[in-house]
């Protein structure tokens, strides 16, 4: 079925049925505004992200399952960066007309699973025709009591670095995948269906551990680039400390220069997060707690803008926030 026979208003309706109500939500989809509550003396976190296609996403590689499921940990992962709850979400969608119908209600069941995992509710949207290509617009907001809210701004000298999770495994399957061959089934669930970490977010904002937190979208020196700007600091990173899966080992085994993807390959949605020397204890309780790695990658130092990677042999080399070209043959410095 084409969305022309099914209608806009038909789609929307369809949608409207699939979503559950929710406590704060007193309306959702079906009138102008949506009318919303947050918790009381939460501050209110809203972020907008675009994917569009062809340019973030190829259908060809993807199902709309798990493309729906990427939209929203894509988005979600901003509010766990900065240690909130999500909440609400609103869908725009700009469809093209030859668009089967069940592509788009395989979307929107994983966009909805999505949702129901991070505990927020889809409350509003809009729906046009796309002339070219599949383009989805979602907004998310969420909230946090306003002295746990963290920002990229309070790196200091001597705090410690961390990352989340293992790093490049979701740029190891981009890379396949462009190369046109197989990525192993694990970078493969990293790429195509990213958790967001809101209940670390949440942990560690909660505990006022971090001095600075980012989501590692763009690759981690990208992202430590806007912390150590934001916080006017410099950094340090120990190369042998990055954490990696053991598909991303075994590739690294065979390709050296992969390590390029660690270091600036994106869509990880790890938390990056500095955290006070007197504080660094705390984590391990933490990471045992919520059975994820968090590890120290090197250290906050004084010198603004100033990133230094440090090899195993103990030499180091200067890193610009845009990237790490010395690796590789493909960097993007
Ligand atoms: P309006 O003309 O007032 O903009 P619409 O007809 O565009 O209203 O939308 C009707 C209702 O459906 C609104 O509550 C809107 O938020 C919701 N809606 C429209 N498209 C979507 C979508 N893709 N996902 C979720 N809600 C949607
Ligand atoms: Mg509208």
């Amino acid at each position: 079925m084409k969305l022309a026979e099914l209608g806009e208003f038909g789609f929307i309706e369809r949608i409207r049925r699939a979503v559950a109500g929710a406590p704060g939500v007193h309306l959702g989809i079906g009138d102008d505004c949506a009318v919303l509550e947050l918790p009381p003396g939460e501050r209110l976190l809203t972020s907008t992200d675009l994917l569009i296609e062809e340019v973030h996403f190829r259908r060809e590689w993807t199902d709309s399952f798990r493309l729906g499921r990427k939209s929203v940990s894509v988005n979600v992962s901003d509010i766990a960066a900065m240690g909130g709850t999500p909440r609400h979400l609103y869908l725009g969608l700009g469809i093209p007309a030859d668009l089967p119908v069940e592509e788009l209600d395989a979307f929107i069941s994983g966009f909805l699973s999505a949702c129901r995992d991070y505990g927020a509710t889809l409350v509003g949207g809009d729906t046009c025709r796309s002339p070219g290509p599949l383009l989805i617009s979602v907004t998310v907001e969420g909230s946090a009591p306003s002295a746990e809210v963290v920002s990229r701004r309070g790196a200091r000298s001597g705090d410690g670095i961390y990352a989340s999770g293992t790093l490049g495994d979701s740029a190891l399957a981009l890379r396949r995948l462009l190369d046109g061959s197989l990525p192993d089934d694990v970078s493969a669930a990293r790429h195509h269906d990213p958790r967001a970490q809101v209940e670390l977010g949440r942990t560690l904002a909660k505990a006022r551990l971090p001095s600075a937190m980012i989501d590692l979208s763009d690759g981690l020196l990208a992202d430590l680039g806007h912390i150590l700007e934001a916080s006017a600091v410099g950094a340090e990173i120990e190369i042998a400390a990055l954490p990696l899966s053991p598909a991303f080992r075994s590739a690294l085994a065979e390709a050296p220069e992969l390590i390029e993807l660690a270091l600036s390959g994106g869509e990880d949605y790890q938390l990056l997060f500095t955290i006070p020397p007197a504080r660094e204890g705390e984590l391990a309780a933490i990471s045992t707690a919520l059975g994820l790695p968090l590890t120290r990658l090197g250290t906050v130092t004084a010198e603004p803008g100033r990133l230094w990677l440090r090899r195993a042999d103990g030499g180091r080399e200067a890193a610009t926030a845009k990237g790490f070209n010395h690796f590789s043959p493909f960097g993007k410095g």
